[in-house]
């Protein structure tokens, strides 16, 4: 039985135990709020999304007001609209006045909230915030100066991701966003994931920027640039030029980078074909071996960093294989680069990623054994997407211009590891063939695409059966680890990503993605491979040649003297 509300003279029905805020949004009635998100519990902190309910002296917050009986609101009366406009002075009052040069300008909600409230003077005069920057770490940057105290960030990275580097510290005018016991962000136990700076609503948080960076080494007639890019990008990218979420522009972007500059394309997700190949192998190697834990992946390197840190008996069962990305990188270096160079001098090797933990694991001691990085520049997808801009490439005309992508090599089921619960399912087709002999029918794991944190299915493999599980968001992948260890979850295989819903909700993606953007962009990796003619690792005709010519048997001394790498349990900052 609903409620009953009367909503600036409306009647709508609101469900027991929801909050104003949420039967207003669901009647698709916009009421302004900075602190809440839906996922979070709320908190009212920021009170932007003050109502007034008839009855009650003071103005209400509509995100921690829960609806308990019938209640006459109003959502835009004068008295709120002013009570909005003074609480978005106020927080402009120590704001520093540099949007202009602002990492996030024409991106920034309180920005947006001053237009909204047409505010066009400081009427309330405040001392400015203080505190450094911190730019220690090589994928965040901390600036305390631009943050207006929502605490989006804390519990994102302590709810979501069980991390809770972030915190509230000092009192009244002195409290500020910090890391536990103050330290550098690059010395904390952060992992690079991105999904505060995600969810930041102003500059506070941003990404540290590589893409200026780069640009020399693209003008430079000595220099082999070659470029890998993931599948998350190809299917997010176009959100930030104009187009419906879910485009996949994966034919665009290599004739893109070509244009940008770059000598030579390829797509990780030939990394992640050659992952998929090493940990089958992996796999088969350790059957049969008395084990309380199943094989984790390590292609996600914010959960292998957390791993490390948290739960350093796990790292037996952790893949020993490097990320996809990595793996590229180091066949972009080791082989591809040496048949391309033709008079060249320096070989500088790019990502674009959806993963801001990428940049941390690319300057990583284990990803740079002889302090050499496999990785030089790691960009986001916003990066590229600025690139694009300030290039004035009209990707239209590309499209229509240009049919002859310049790859030269490709990637097949590893588009699928872009998408939770991808890596395991494609990882299975291999197992499947190596147990039988036979191809599995992909649609065998349809029931296995639910949008869920944790999917599990079993698939009959002869005699045999394959337990599969993956896992999406840190807490949850806590809470599953808790039931393995308490033997209440069993399983052989399982797949951990960081980021809630995986890579296609990496920190470096278009900012605060709404669950329709990610099922549009999760949709768009499914129809790719349903789409396939290839959609199997294994028979990827660039892989098998690869093996062929350069890498011999998968699980050999030559892929595991590149691809494998010794994880290190270490002590949280
Ligand atoms: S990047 Fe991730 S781990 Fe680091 S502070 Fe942000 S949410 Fe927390
Ligand atoms: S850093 Fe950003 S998300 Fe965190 S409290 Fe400040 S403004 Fe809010």
């Amino acid at each position: 039985m609903g409620i009953r509300l009367e909503v600036n003279g409306r009647e709508i029905i609101a469900e027991k135990g929801e909050t104003i805020l949420s039967a207003l949004s669901r009647h698709g009635m916009h009421v302004p709020t900075i602190c809440n998100l839906k996922e979070l519990s709320p908190t009212g902190a920021c009170r932007m999304c003050v109502v007034e309910v008839e009855g009650l002296e003071n103005l209400v917050p509509a995100c921690s007001f829960p609806v308990e009986g019938e209640l006459k609101i109003k959502t835009h009366s004068s008295r709120v609209l002013r009570a909005r406009k003074t609480n978005v002075e106020l927080l402009l009052s120590n704001h520093p006045d540099d949007c202009l040069y602002c990492e996030r300008n024409l991106s920034c909600e309180l920005q947006s909230l001053a237009e909204h409230l047409h505010i066009r003077e400081r009427r309330i005069p405040g001392k400015k915030r203080s505190g450094g920057i911190d730019r220690t770490s090589p994928a965040i940057v901390l600036d305390p100066a631009k943050c207006i105290l929502c605490g989006r960030c804390v519990r994102v990275c302590g709810e979501i991701m069980a991390t809770s580097t972030l915190d509230f510290a000092g009192r009244g005018n002195e409290l500020k966003i910090s890391t536990s016991l103050a330290k550098t962000l690059d010395e904390s136990n952060c992992t690079a994931c991105g999904q505060c700076l995600n969810v930041c609503p102003t500059g506070a948080l941003t990404e540290n920027i590589q893409f200026p960076g780069l640009e020399p080494h693209l003008s430079d007639p000595k220099a082999l640039v070659m470029v890998q890019y993931t599948p998350a990008v190809a299917v997010s990218l176009g959100e930030l030029l104009g187009y419906r979420p879910g485009t996949d522009l994966g034919k665009t972007i290599p004739v893109l980078l070509r244009r940008l500059g770059f000598d030579f394309v390829v797509e990780s997700s030939l990394g992640a074909d050659v992952m998929i190949m090493e940990q089958a192998a992996i796999f088969q190697e350790r059957k049969g071996q008395e084990k309380p834990y199943p094989l984790i992946t390590s292609s996600c390197p914010a959960w292998v960093q957390f791993c490390e840190m948290n739960f350093p008996e796990l790292l037996p069962f952790l893949s020993p294989l490097r990320s996809p990305a990595q793996i590229t990188g180091i066949l972009m270096k080791e082989r591809f680069a040496g048949q391309l160079m033709h008079g060249k001098k320096r070989v500088i090797s790019v990502l674009v990623t959806s993963c801001t933990a990428a940049k941390r694991e690319a300057k990583s001691g284990e990803m740079t054994p002889q302090g050499i990085p496999v990785i030089d520049f790691v960009l986001t997808t916003r990066e590229l997407a600025k690139m694009i801009r300030l290039s004035g490439l009209d990707l239209e005309k590309l499209q229509s211009g240009e049919t002859e992508a310049p790859v030269m090599i490709h990637g097949y089921a590893g588009k699928l590891t872009a998408a939770a619960g991808g890596e395991a399912e494609c990882l299975t087709r291999s197992i499947y063939r190596q147990e039988t002999g036979s191809e599995m029918d992909p649609s065998k794991l349809q029931r296995f695409r639910i949008h869920k944190s944790y999917r599990e299915a079993t698939v009959k493999t002869g005699k045999g059966s394959l337990r599969i599980g993956a896992v999406n968001g840190l807490a949850e992948a806590v809470r599953l680890l808790e039931e393995i260890r308490a033997g209440r979850t069993q399983l052989d295989l399982l797949e951990v990503m960081a980021c809630p819903d995986g890579c296609i909700n990496g920190g470096g993606q278009p900012l605060r993605a709404r669950e329709q953007t990610l099922r549009a962009r999760t949709k768009a990796i499914f129809d790719l491979d349903n789409g396939a003619e290839i959609r199997t690792a294994h028979h990827n005709p660039d892989v098998n040649r690869l093996y062929k010519d350069y890498l011999g048997q998968s699980g050999g001394e030559t892929s595991r003297s590149l691809f494998q790498t010794a994880f290190t349990g270490r002590k949280d900052n």
